[in-house]
């Protein structure tokens, strides 16, 4: 029970790269006050808990489709600050508009949707209601409130599976399952919202293999029934809620023969995030000073013969406000090196064996971060031992 545990002293500022703390403006942030969709979620949950260490004041958005209602008190718990939570389908356009009628928002992040791959293949029209009706609706009451700022959840599976490793921003787009184009295709209404619309500003974050948990154990992955990922499996079977790991594949063309994924830790890309919204509010503060468009406009048409320099200063606003970052490790990890640092987590050996390659892996799928890294001043820090570490802790207070 919450109640009962101690929460170790928090240190956010800790744990954060000096890049991070250089990309910090030295100003808080000035109570500005951020809507999260699916804040109850995981990778919500984590993030809100980073805002408001980080001075932001923040609104969850949830349905509990695929969390519990009482994240918002645990998330309360470790800041020691308020986090108000609304129940609102986004799929209830009236009720999304509400919630942006209630608050004044200076921007979203958008992390709710459904999101297993192979129920994707199930239920299709199930997927693209939820994701891309929830989408339109937020984007719609967006629009009616002026709120044109966006961090949008987006993720690996967006690259085309014939792209070779590591992933570029710039490689050619498409998926192999309805969820995956659900978010290829948000991802193309977003573009071209901004291409006709330049107040609103961007970032999608494309998401490599998010595991681990805040350190508190307070908070964490809960997947419901039987785990489909990799991490939640492996803590299940370190606690004896299930009997063998099932390596999908050991006769992949990777050093030790199983897939290997670009893990990164939760909080890392909790952290992210706070860095994209830093970057949300430079962007806005250089529109507003108008920067962008003298220089830009400048630069590209010294470069170009064949466009006005009015044209290519078009262009350039439209790739400069909507923007994709990966958002990983750069770092490959196989699943026999993830079950081996579990295995040190926990202290003891685990059951495992071989099983047939899962229809549609891929054998190795890693992040390039340079961008990331070079415009956001992000880069991810904490290991694999402390992504299991922290699994496990998690999994041993999960309810
Ligand atoms: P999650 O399921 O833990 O969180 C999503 C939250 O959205 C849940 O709390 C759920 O209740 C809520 N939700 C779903 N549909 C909703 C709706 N119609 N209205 C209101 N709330 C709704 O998932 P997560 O792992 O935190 O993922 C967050 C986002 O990141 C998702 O969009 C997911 O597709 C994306 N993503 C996740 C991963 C991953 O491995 N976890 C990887 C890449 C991208
Ligand atoms: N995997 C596995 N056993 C499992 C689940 C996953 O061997 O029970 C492998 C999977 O084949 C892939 C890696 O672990 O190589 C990561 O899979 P996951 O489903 O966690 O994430 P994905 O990269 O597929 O989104």
């Amino acid at each position: 029970m919450i109640e009962n545990r101690t929460i170790p002293e928090r240190s956010i500022d800790d744990n954060v790269t000096d890049l991070l703390m250089a990309n910090r403006d030295a100003s808080r942030s000035d109570n500005k006050t951020i809507l999260l969709t699916g804040g109850a979620g995981f990778i919500g949950s984590h993030t809100a808990v980073v805002l408001l260490d980080r001075g932001y004041d923040v609104v969850l958005l949830d349905n509990f489709s695929n969390s519990k209602r009482d994240v918002p008190a645990r998330i309360e718990k470790i800041t020691d600050r308020s986090c108000i939570c609304e129940e609102v389908d986004l799929t209830d356009e009236a009720a999304v508009a509400t919630v942006f009628n209630k608050y004044d928002f200076d921007a979203v992040i958008h992390f709710a949707g459904i999101k297993s791959v192979g129920e994707s293949v199930e239920k299709p029209l199930e997927y693209y209601d939820n994701n891309l009706t929830g989408t339109i609706n937020l984007l719609k009451a967006m629009n009616a409130s002026d709120v044109k700022n966006l961090i949008f959840s987006s993720s690996a599976t967006v690259y085309r599976q014939d792209n070779p490793v590591p992933y570029y921003e710039n490689y050619p787009l498409g998926a192999t399952n309805p969820y995956g184009w659900t978010k290829v295709i948000i991802e193309r209404i977003l573009t071209d919202m901004g291409a006709v619309d330049h107040a609103w500003r961007v970032i999608m974050l494309r998401y490599f293999n998010p595991i681990g948990a805040h350190e508190s154990g307070l908070i964490g992955e809960e997947p419901q029934g039987i785990p489909n990922n990799l991490l939640p499996y492996v803590a299940k079977v370190a606690a004896g809620d299930l009997p063998e790991i099932r390596i999908f594949g050991d006769d992949y063309d990777t050093p030790d023969g199983s897939g290997v994924r670009d893990y990164i830790h939760v909080m890392d890309l909790a952290e992210g995030h706070l860095v994209a919204m830093e970057y949300l509010r430079r962007m806005i503060d250089r529109d507003n000073k108008k920067e962008i468009t003298e220089k830009d406009a400048c630069s590209v048409a010294s470069l170009t013969e064949n466009s006005s320099a009015t044209d290519e200063k078009e262009r350039r606003l439209k790739d400069l406000n909507v923007r994709a970052f990966n958002i990983g490790t750069g770092k490959g990890t196989s699943v026999k090196e993830i079950i081996a640092a579990f295995e040190r987590a926990c202290g003891k050996e685990l059951s495992k064996a071989a099983y047939p390659r899962r229809p549609g892996d891929l054998a190795t799928v890693y992040a390039d971060t340079s961008l990331a890294e070079k415009e956001l001043g992000f880069k991810a820090r904490r290991g694999i031992d402390e992504m299991c570490i922290d699994s496990w802790r998690w999994q041993q207070t999960a309810r």
